[in-house]
């Protein structure tokens, strides 16, 4: 059986080193929750600087979604890779752009037609359908959603409303965009829970929304993320995104899905929004869609993406690199990962309740496919949050080989590769259970 390695606690010397190199010279503004430096990658293993082995729980923040250097993505990248780095899509065409546009829009709806735009990341993909909802509609109000993480440009931060930190000095933003609770169920102030709210809060945009301050005939759209994914891992009830759906399209407001986290496969099927029986007017994609090469997709209704030439591009945006890799990895979805996403997603879901059981720290347990989050609570009747519990078990986890990330204010989210066999997943609620205890019964 495989298991984690830790031959040298970590920081080793090596790591120590680059870190100290790296202080002086890289940004202060990433959030680097633990001293892990990364030398090589493989499946779900990870080798740091000083020969220490982990089981990454993170896949690369919900990106390497076949797993580290998959040998398939990995010969693919080589094989274009000696054919042709870089022409701009934009300016010029090529295969593999086009090909891969021909199955996003398929993927996305095998209906209607579809046109997909393409960018470098997931703040770039929401960007772009932000600047389409405007230009389609000519309309200058959004909604989007308290929690709501949709990247770091002025335009897609504007959107996101996840931490301060994500916002503060970077005032004035652009304006008109109104954010709402998201899924009340969970953070309930008058603490119902679904279904006894019948989710109100959704009927809220219309009956009180729309009447008070924001007239719905300025609105472009509505951003939402099919489940939350920096927020929290909040999964919203089954009528969420429907009934939403039905509101906005009353009054020609656009659907726009961020499944930048959600997107490829990772909840169990291609796109999340299908596990509520929506089909966006916008879908923006990104992380685990070209299994660690940078891409973003805008995938919108083709009576949508009215926009004319010159009105939005991107010179990397679509390189034929990444394109490559993200057809590979469509394949390797399709062909079984997404079914081991949804299997071994219930394996993880049904390991952590029984912990959940015997631990009153673990709050609400909750996720689709593999991306699965934890609550750690002090009270799970008040439900006092405990992020300093939460921030101290990633920690302890890292040190024991496992690498975990942290989303919301309290939860820890597991989002490893959808190549992800039972017995790593096993393995993975061991190293949770000793660094739990380890952390709430120090
Ligand atoms: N949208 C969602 C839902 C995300 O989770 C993220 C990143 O975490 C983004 C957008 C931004 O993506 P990127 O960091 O690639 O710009």
């Amino acid at each position: 059986m495989e298991r984690p390695l830790i031959k040298t606690p970590p920081p080793g010397p090596k790591a120590k080193a680059h870190i100290e190199r790296d202080t002086r010279v890289v940004s202060p503004s990433y959030t680097r929750d633990y001293p892990l430096v990364v030398e090589r990658g493989r499946g779900l293993w990870i080798e740091d600087v000083d020969g220490n082995v982990y089981l990454d729980f993170t896949s690369g923040i919900a990106v390497c979604a076949t797993g580290h250097c998959h040998p398939r993505v990995v010969e693919a990248i080589r094989r274009q890779s000696e054919k042709l780095l870089h022409m701009s899509g934009t300016d010029f065409y090529y295969t593999p752009q086009i090909e891969l546009a021909e199955r996003l829009a398929a993927l996305v709806s095998p209906k209607e037609p579809y046109r997909v735009y393409f960018g470098n990341s997931g703040a770039e993909a929401v960007e772009a359908a932000f600047k389409l909802a405007r230009w389609h509609t000519r309309r200058e109000l959004n909604i989007a959603f308290f929690g709501a993480f949709h990247g770091r440009t002025m335009g897609a931060l504007s959107l996101t409303a996840s931490k301060t930190i994500q916002k503060k000095h970077y005032n004035p933003f652009v304006p008109g965009i109104t954010h709402i609770p998201y899924a009340y169920c969970y953070r309930c102030p008058y603490n119902l829970t679904y279904p006894a709210c019948d989710i109100q809060c959704v009927q809220w945009v219309e009956d009180t929304l729309f009447r008070t301050t924001m007239p719905p005939e300025e609105v472009a759209a509505i951003f939402v993320e099919p489940i939350q994914g920096e927020g929290g891992y909040v999964v919203p009830p089954p009528e969420f995104h429907r009934k939403l759906y039905d509101i906005a399209h009353k009054y020609g407001i656009l659907y726009v899905a961020d499944e930048v986290q959600t997107g490829i496969g990772r909840t169990g099927k291609m796109f999340a929004m299908e596990h509520y029986g929506v089909v966006p007017d916008i879908v923006a994609l990104a992380k685990g869609i070209a299994s660690g090469l940078p891409l973003g997709a805008m995938v919108a209704r083709a009576d949508i993406m009215d926009w004319e030439a010159g009105s939005h591009a991107s010179t990397f945006g679509g390189n034929p690199v990444s394109c490559t890799a993200a057809l590979v990895t469509l394949d390797l979805v399709e062909e079984g990962l997404m079914e081991n996403a949804r299997l071994q997603g219930e394996r993880l879901l049904e390991g952590l309740r029984a912990l959940q059981r015997s631990h009153e720290s673990m709050g609400d347990v909750r996720g689709k496919g593999l991306m699965v989050g934890v609550e750690l609570v002090k009270d799970r009747e008040t439900k006092e949050r405990a992020g300093d519990w939460r921030n101290a078990l990633v920690r302890r986890a890292f040190e024991k080989g496992l690498l975990l990330l942290g989303c919301g204010m309290n939860t820890v989210r597991f989002a490893p590769a959808l190549t992800v066999t039972a017995e790593q997943i096993d393995t993975c609620l061991e190293i949770f259970e000793e660094a739990l205890k380890e952390v709430v019964y120090a």
